[in-house]
């Protein structure tokens, strides 16, 4: 399912219990998967899509060294259950290494889920306290306890009653965010206004409440709020307030790590700040599920035991040695800097053609979101046109995903091995999506009409895409050449 979607993920799954279904960017005809391989999907008929989402298959899809690792090792041994194997401990040294040397403990798991479990009660259990502090929006997996501090999923439940020891900050955006640059303001500034926030939220808890802090966890790059890349003095500031306050600092890096911004191993990195507890999941497999918390010795020596059947069994390890080695043979660290400065060079240019669509661009490397707006500005959100973008896209085999508060941010996070051509492809076909959407939409008025409509189209198309509400859906199909013009259907 598209990253960072649960509403759209859990619709889905009411609508289409039984079906098989891989990747669900459309609306009405979900994409059937039957093959991957490097940076390219293939569905049950052979049509190929360029794939810029899935971050999971990080050194590209079915990547031939990690199958045959995983093969290799599947027909040795499987087994871990306690045991330890040479990959194994070869694998926990090859990782730990990727990091700071006080991160040295590693716990091996199978999910980025299970992943930040494992940090919240590493965290609870060295501070003796319950508070999390996350972020608006922030998704950190789906199990209990990261319902609870993930509002992107906790905000879509019926009746969901708050947990008093969740809490949030906003997300340190510098654009359509909660502070906006006034007159005479630096980013500075604004920094200064969000570390505030942090530490009123801080004070609320511990003097208001009289409660203690546990931790603050965070996506370094704030991937599902819609990439997010605050100056490091935010995120050096936070640290030392969270540590004041007796808490610690939890790095999610399941969409960040393993060199997806370019510039470092780990997003964090980008921001010289220490973590107590790295997680980490969905691209140290290339797809196998596979997850890890990495953290310190004095964190770990409080939890008092860990084990998981599968988690370090000897054929993740042997796919994650591969991975890493991947990683480092073909250089795609240095491939996804040199092709992400391109590629945001390239997106900044459609930009400014655009600037009554597309409002923002930001990210590092091969991480990007692209933040569609009514109108430059209002800088209005406008997730039906960031739909049809999707959906445009999707008609030229390309792939991209929505997240944020308002669904109007293009997620880009593609395979590692994205290339410079692929760059191309992606930004001229966005150019000319964006060309046709100029031309059929009557932007404003589309924008205005949600509003006084106050519906949520996602959910309406998604939960009934052919039904009762087709208008409604016509109405926002306007890059189908069959579709009636969203032009003429506002003029009914
Ligand atoms: N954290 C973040 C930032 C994620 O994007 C995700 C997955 N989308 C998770 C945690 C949960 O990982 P998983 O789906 O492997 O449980």
């Amino acid at each position: 399912l598209p990253t960072g979607a649960p509403i759209y993920a859990k619709s889905l799954l009411t609508k289409y219990k039984k079906a098989p279904l891989v990747l669900s960017t459309a609306n009405d005809s979900p994409i059937k998967l039957s093959r991957a391989s490097k940076q390219y999907l293939y569905d049950e008929t052979g049509q190929e899509f360029l794939d810029c989402i899935n971050g999971t298959a990080h050194v590209g899809h079915c990547h031939p060294q990690v199958v045959s690792a995983g093969q290799v090792q599947m027909s040795r041994l499987t087994t871990a259950q306690g045991f330890l194997s040479e990959v194994l401990s070869k694998y926990v040294k090859e990782l730990v290494d990727t990091l700071p040397e006080r991160l040295s403990v590693c716990y091996l798991c199978n999910s980025g889920s299970e992943a930040n479990d494992l940090a919240i009660r590493l965290a609870r259990q060295y501070t003796q306290s319950d508070d999390i502090i996350a972020n608006e929006g922030a998704y950190h997996g789906n199990l209990g306890v990261l319902v609870d501090i993930s509002p992107k999923i906790n905000k879509s439940i019926p009746q969901y009653r708050n947990k008093e020891w969740s809490h949030t900050v906003p997300v340190p955006k510098f654009y359509n965010g909660k502070h906006d640059l006034a007159d005479g303001e630096t980013t500075a500034d604004l920094v200064k206004k969000h570390v505030q926030d942090f530490e009123d939220c801080l004070k609320t808890i511990c003097v208001q409440k009289g409660r203690r802090i546990a931790a603050f966890i965070f996506e370094p790059m704030f991937a599902i709020p819609g990439v997010h890349i605050p100056p490091k003095e935010y995120f050096q500031e936070v640290f030392r307030l969270v540590r004041q306050y007796g808490g610690i600092c939890i790095a999610d890096e399941v969409q960040s790590g393993l060199g997806r911004t370019g510039e470092n191993f780990w997003g964090f990195q980008n921001y010289d700040v220490f973590p107590d507890v790295v997680t980490v999941g969905k691209p140290l497999g290339n797809g196998h599920p596979m997850a890890a918390v990495i953290c310190t010795k004095e964190v770990s020596d409080r939890l008092g035991g860990y084990f998981s059947t599968f988690g370090g069994n000897p054929v993740s390890c042997s796919v994650g040695l591969a991975v890493l080695d991947v990683i480092s043979n073909e250089k795609l660290m240095s491939s996804a800097k040199r092709v992400g400065r391109l590629h945001g060079m390239a997106l900044k240019d459609i930009m400014r053609k655009y600037p009554n669509m597309v409002g923002d661009v930001r990210g590092m490397g091969l991480m990007w979101g692209i933040e569609i707006v009514a109108e430059q500005a209002s800088k209005a959100p406008c997730p039906e046109l960031a739909r049809n973008i999707m959906f445009g896209l999707k008609a030229r085999k390309i792939l991209v995903g929505i997240t944020g508060d308002h669904r109007n941010i293009l997620l880009f996070t593609p395979p590692m091995c994205f290339t410079v051509d692929n760059s191309r492809r992606f930004c001229q076909s966005l150019d000319d999506v964006l060309n046709e959407c100029l031309t059929s939409f009557n932007i404003q008025s589309l924008s205005l009409q949600l509003q006084s409509d106050g519906r949520n189209f996602l959910l309406d198309d998604v939960l009934d895409p052919q039904g009762s509400k087709g208008q409604s859906r016509k109405r926002l199909a306007s890059n189908d050449p069959e579709e009636d013009s969203v032009k003429s259907e506002n003029e009914d």
